[in-house]
């Protein structure tokens, strides 16, 4: 009998430096991202794709990722949902900026926690650079999309798969970029072939209906910081102007200044949602007797924004 195994990958492209052009090839900073069409990065490929996967393409967005938006994530979510609900579809490859990368993995895993791959690449170097990564990330993240019992959200940079909820991007320049944290990649993209480290992720979707239709009436939400000489006028000004929760990239193991504390214990009582993240880059927020504050552990603090947000739209979507 015939394997009914799906072979196909679907590749959505939103932009980021993975499609930008720059007029010289030596040029990997004075350049514009989001300029090629994800059919012209699939191009690139010249036919290096894994055996037996057929590609489709579409493009969901044209941007730098420094400029997403809600209305753009709605977009890829649904875009990904009907994509991935297709019998003869694998997996889906998404083409995106490395700036917010880790936010729109963390958004689509805890949305979707998809039971097929969603894989997130990128480059640092933009398509005409002398040497562009991006090619050989997208052919990474093809490899992973079509591998059979793959599942959940990653990202693959640099030879590496990351988890959506432990992925960050650490690096300014490097082309490995990106790291995982404490939990380190699910595995390792080696010559077309994965070797796999750990699990894949998983959870419980929050579903697409938490969205709503109309992502400019999404709950806001804003990170303050926690540094030497923190006050609380930030926290009462956003208060003042009917911000729905905040998140406070703390400092070390999630310890935050007693000035901005008080400010984020005032909203609190107010109703406002608040979360902590350490503004640290790697490990827990252990927790603590006197923690008035609740804790997003293991997230950068922009994933703790989008955690946050999907909390609040599913808290105003319950019956
Ligand atoms: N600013 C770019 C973006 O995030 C950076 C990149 O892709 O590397 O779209």
């Amino acid at each position: 009998m015939q394997s009914q195994q799906p072979t196909t990958v679907v590749v959505l492209g939103t932009g980021g430096t993975i499609a930008g052009t720059a007029a010289r090839a030596d040029d990997n900073v004075g350049y514009r991202a989001a300029q090629l069409g994800v059919d012209a990065l699939v191009d690139t490929l010249r036919g290096a794709l894994p055996d037996g996967v057929t590609l489709e393409t579409e493009q969901v967005a044209q941007l730098n990722s420094k400029d997403m938006t809600h209305a753009v994530w709605a977009a890829l979510a649904h875009r990904v949902a009907a994509h991935l609900a297709r019998a003869e579809v694998a997996g889906i490859v998404v083409t995106h900026g490395t700036d917010t990368l880790e936010e729109t993995a963390c958004f689509l895993q805890r949305l979707l926690a998809p039971a097929k791959p969603v894989v997130l690449t990128c480059a640092m170097r933009p398509a005409t650079s002398l040497l562009a990564d991006g090619p050989q990330n997208l052919r990474d993240a093809i490899t992973v999309a079509a591998h059979a019992g793959a599942r959940g959200v990653v990202a693959v940079v640099a030879g590496a798969v990351h988890g959506a909820l432990d992925v960050r991007k650490a690096h300014t320049y490097r082309l490995d970029a990106f790291a995982s944290g404490d939990a380190g990649p699910i595995g390792r993209v080696e010559e077309g072939r994965l070797r796999r480290l750990r699990d894949w992720p998983a959870g419980t979707a929050l579903g697409l209906a938490v969205l709503g239709d109309d992502a400019a009436r999404w709950p806001r939400v804003e990170i303050v910081a926690s540094h030497a000489g923190a006050d609380d006028g930030v926290v009462d000004a956003l208060v003042v102007q009917g911000v729905d929760g905040l998140v406070v990239a703390a400092t070390g193991g999630g310890s935050v200044h007693e000035a901005l504390e008080a400010a984020l214990v005032r909203a609190q009582d107010t109703g406002v949602a608040v979360l902590r993240a350490s503004r640290v880059g790697a490990g827990p927020l252990l927790p603590r007797d006197d923690d008035v504050l609740p804790a997003a552990s293991g997230l950068t603090p922009a994933q703790a924004r989008v955690e946050l947000l999907l909390q609040l739209l599913a808290r105003r979507a319950a019956p």
